[in-house]
């Protein structure tokens, strides 16, 4: 069995560190990001960032630090987030007279100065968005997917009633799952959380739920309706058309940097990190190979394709390091660059050079005058290839024949017997907390969501066999 089936957690590891992409710091949990991790945060940030403004949003900034009083004031967002709060108690050598939390989500602050900010129906919708830190004192940590300091945007909007509050709730839940599929060619469920697996403080959560190629699900992104509860906690009335003040429904929705793990997660091979094209800090790299350097030609004629390429807004690099190919190929390879070209003495005899791209076994053969052409088409032909797979990968392991708690475990154990993944079940929910509860002690599966377009509609409930509400997808969740 490879590494990537038989360890994928030392596959993982193995894979962000060749791939330089971030390093541990002395801070349990908190890792730096490297440039070329980064660079993969800012392409989501940028078409993130264009989708919210492109449906009204508008960014702000708000502090890091929240008094402690401001949790006091919404019941089940303390008791959501108090186990994982770090807190300041003390500056320039002071005690704090209160102390304040490093935020783990900006709802309280938001709600409190929302409550100054809105005074009538004329300043309503507030859609506002920030892009910050936040920290989730977390006991088991892995990079980019848990980290107790992590980079997010947080989306706080105001709405006059409920209706309009929801309709945004849904449509930002639809802009994250075009972003993750379009962008980072990860297939997603849409669909909504059962109340346990709701957002601390909100009266609906959605989210998308991917999966990763050891059968595990992230959650990509979630959208909360918070209906009037964080209103009511922090006073934010608005005076109505009627002349009454009455309360405002809110949202919010987070997407952040566990985008990263996923990907690579449900990307990378045995070799290591695939990046889509999309998301590639370099998109194509042009290596000369043989004894190149006896013949300017080589160089003059990649230096060509490197300025067609360039101009195209293509990122491309040319590696005329003194290293050899074989080297530089493995090098490339480790940083999942979508596209490598070759070009050496004989290659430019035939009027050709070699092209092969991450995910392909095989080179192929191309003419330099079609060069640049096969290139640009080999990145938008590469971006849908990973996608579609990614899609048959989570089609073969979304298994909607289980019935049963009895059946499930078949599942699990047969799966484990055959070298397999266990996947993802489709199971019937007759809505009890209690039956969730009990699945998830007896098998580590989770809920992950109620999808919104399930491919079959489940009878019975997997754990009671009563009537079941509603059909879930169960797994195992990093
Ligand atoms: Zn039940």
């Amino acid at each position: 069995m490879s590494v990537q089936q038989n360890d994928f957690s030392k596959w993982y590891i193995d894979t962000i560190q060749k791939a330089d992409l971030m390093d541990y710091t002395p801070v349990r949990g908190c890792i730096a990001f490297k440039p070329d991790g980064y660079e993969l945060w800012e392409r989501i940030q940028a078409e993130m960032d264009r989708r919210f403004k492109e449906t009204g949003h508008r960014n702000a900034y708000f502090p890091m630090l929240i008094p402690e009083s401001f949790f006091q004031k919404e019941k089940d967002h303390i008791e959501g987030f108090s186990p994982e709060l770090p807190w300041v108690t003390e500056a320039a050598g002071e005690q704090l007279e209160e102390r304040l939390a490093l935020r783990p989500t900006s709802e309280t602050m938001i709600g409190h100065l929302y409550s100054d900010w809105i005074k009538s129906y004329r300043d309503l919708p507030v859609l506002i968005n920030q892009w910050a830190n936040v920290f989730r004192w977390e006991k088991k940590t892995l990079p980019f997917i848990r980290t107790s300091e992590f980079l997010w945007q947080e989306g706080h909007t105001a709405h006059v009633d409920e209706e309009d509050a929801r309709k945004e709730t849904m449509q930002m839940l639809q802009v994250y799952k075009e972003v993750v599929e379009d962008l980072l060619a990860i297939p997603v469920y849409d669909g909504q959380k059962t109340p346990s697996e709701r957002f601390a403080g909100a009266v609906d959560t959605y989210s998308i739920e991917a999966m990763m190629k050891d059968g595990k699900a992230v959650q990509a992104g979630t959208s909360h309706y918070l209906g009037t509860k964080f209103a009511e906690a922090f006073d934010i009335k608005y005076l109505n058309k009627e002349n009454k003040h009455v309360h405002v429904h809110t949202t919010s929705w987070g997407t952040s940097t566990r985008l990263i793990g996923a990907m690579i997660m449900v990307h990378g091979d045995e070799q290591g990190l695939v990046l889509p094209p999309k998301m590639a800090p370099t998109q194509v790299v042009l290596i000369p190979v043989g004894p190149w350097k006896k013949k300017p030609e080589i160089v003059e004629n990649l230096d060509k394709v490197f300025a067609e390429l360039k101009a195209k807004g293509i990122r491309v690099k040319l590696d005329d390091s003194d290293q050899s190919p074989g080297y530089k190929f493995n090098e490339w390879e480790l940083k999942g660059v979508p596209v490598r070209v070759e070009l050496g003495p004989r290659d430019l005899e035939n009027g050709q050079a070699l092209m092969k791209a991450r995910d392909a076994e095989e080179k192929t053969a191309v003419a330099l005058d079609d060069l640049v052409a096969s290139i640009e088409n080999e990145l938008t032909v590469m971006q849908t290839r990973l996608y579609d797979k990614a899609v048959a990968f989570r089609e073969e392991n979304s298994h909607t024949h289980v019935d049963t708690l009895d059946e499930l475990k078949a599942h699990i154990e047969s799966s484990q017997t055959e070298g397999k993944i266990p996947g993802w079940i489709l199971g019937g929910w007759c809505g009890e907390d209690a039956c969730e509860e009990n699945v998830k002690e007896e098998t580590k599966f989770t809920t992950r969501n109620i999808p919104f377009n399930p491919p079959t509609e489940k009878k019975t409930c997997v754990n009671c066999g009563k009537e079941a509400k509603h059909s879930v997808w169960f797994g195992r969740a990093y």
